[in-house]
């Protein structure tokens, strides 16, 4: 997944002036609400985030999430079990795809939708899959073993499955849907084309009644150290979600989120954001190219992605920030 992103973004705004010929600039200007805000309330239900770690250890202990094997088979069915034991509508969007190996193999995004009929509604999404190749691995012999992802891949899905447990107990004033995208991480490095197939799947052939009125990626959220700086993309597509959720975790004195810039980065946020649906990626993007500062977290896309560098507080901390928020959001 996620490789530096040189390509240019083109946004082009149009505005259009509808003419209305007697036009009153002193006018105050009426309730302009606006799209979306966060109210205040008193408490909002707790994130356990030792089950959200359980969530986790399971899909690593399964194996590699790679389509064709049998780790990817337990790992489907263990999901979708989790998802619908919630009393959300659980749908399957199979598809097949060409990977960059050649191989067409098949896959399957998962989508668990609360108060299914309620337009008001956020997407909360991350990728199920893992990467069929640690190609960044140091030891040569590994460069083709595919890598445990703990935290590429199972981190968000496991803080997604906490998440809908909780949803599933109390539903909170909007409607959300639960998307866990497959084929994130098949690309190779020097192209995008590989990467973010189920995004770009779902996107295409958007397979909901209601679009949401802007989603949330989660990807490499488990790490002890993580960091979540603001990144390049999100910030373009939809800079109002980043401030409004940026605010709201420091608020809660969550020292995870900083207001740097992080570097750009390719991942189901992109297609979803080229396909008009306003996403922000919520990533430890320092990971991303192996070269932190810290020797331990050099270990993005290689086999050393384990549970060693997973911590229970980093879960409860990104965890904490997205049941609150999803709790306190109004859609006007
Ligand atoms: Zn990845």
């Amino acid at each position: 997944m996620k490789t530096k992103l040189y390509l240019t973004f083109g946004v082009s705004l149009i505005l259009l002036f509808a003419g209305c010929g007697d036009k009153k600039t002193d006018q105050p200007v009426e309730n302009t609400k606006p799209l979306y805000e966060l109210m205040k309330i008193d408490s909002f239900p707790k994130f356990d985030s030792l089950r959200a770690f359980a969530h986790l250890k399971k899909q690593v202990e399964f194996g590699p999430r790679v389509s064709g094997t049998e780790s990817y088979r337990q790992t489907k069915e263990y999901l979708i079990s989790v998802l619908s034991e919630t009393g959300a509508l659980v749908t399957q969007q199979n598809f097949e795809a060409t990977v960059p190996t050649g191989e067409t193999l098949k896959f399957t995004n998962i989508t668990a939708s609360f108060k299914p009929e309620n337009d008001k509604r956020i997407m909360l999404c991350a990728h199920w899959d893992s990467r069929p190749h640690a190609d960044q691995d140091k030891d040569e012999a590994k460069k083709k073993t595919p890598i445990p992802g703990a935290n590429d891949g199972a981190s968000g899905t496991a803080v997604l499955l906490e998440l809908a447990q909780i949803l599933g107990k109390q539903n909170p004033e909007i409607g959300v849907d639960i998307v866990l995208f497959d084929a994130e991480d098949y690309g190779e490095s020097g192209s995008l084309e590989g990467y973010c197939l189920g995004s770009k799947y779902y996107a295409a052939n958007f397979p909901l009644k209601f679009r949401p009125k802007f989603a949330i990626l989660l990807d490499m959220v488990g790490d002890i150290d993580a960091v979540f700086n603001r990144e390049p993309v999100s910030v373009q597509y939809a800079g109002d979600v980043v401030e409004l959720l940026w605010r709201y975790a420091q608020s809660l004195g969550n020292w995870r989120f900083k207001d740097y810039r992080s570097q750009q980065i390719y991942d189901d946020h992109v297609p979803l954001n080229e396909a008009g649906i306003k996403t922000i990626d919520i990533i430890d993007a320092d990971l991303v190219g192996g070269d932190s500062s810290n020797p331990r977290r050099g270990y993005w896309h290689t086999t050393q992605d384990d549970l060693s560098n997973i911590s229970i507080e980093a879960l409860y901390d990104i965890g904490r920030v997205l049941t609150g928020f999803i709790y306190s959001l109004k859609i006007n």
